[in-house]
């Protein structure tokens, strides 16, 4: 139960913002750009956790994704510029980029949330 105390809405959300262990902070998520580290160096969070737990992850990118692209829509057709005919080429490359763009940080946040929900099991060498 004193673990649950540990964790704090804002603390775990801003180090997945910043691709840091939701945990501590003290190390990044990603061993290499498309690689997520199996656990964290500093505190021993386990990272990697069951077969098909970033399918979370996923959801996230594309629910991201579908927002970005709703409201570049939006803001084309307030704005002044709204051509139509340049839109769906506007909209073709936002749903293409974002969600490159997007990938780590959907990680990062799906780990911090599952911190925040049921906190990451720790593994330390020899425990
Ligand atoms: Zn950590």
């Amino acid at each position: 139960m004193s673990q649950r105390k540990d964790r704090s809405i804002i603390k775990a959300l801003s180090r997945g913002a910043r691709l840091r262990c939701p945990v501590c902070g003290g190390a990044s998520v990603f061993q290499t750009p498309f690689r997520v580290r199996p656990e964290c160096p500093a505190c021993g969070a386990v990272f990697q956790r069951e077969e098909g737990f970033f399918v979370g992850a996923i959801m996230i990118n594309v629910v991201t994704t579908e927002a970005a692209v709703l409201a570049t829509a939006g803001l084309w057709l307030l704005s002044s510029a709204g051509g139509g005919a340049a839109l769906l080429p506007i909209l073709f490359a936002v749903a293409l980029l974002f969600p490159v763009a997007f990938y780590h940080h959907a990680w990062s946040l799906w780990l911090a949330g599952d911190h925040l929900v049921e906190g990451l099991p720790r593994r330390r060498p020899g425990a």
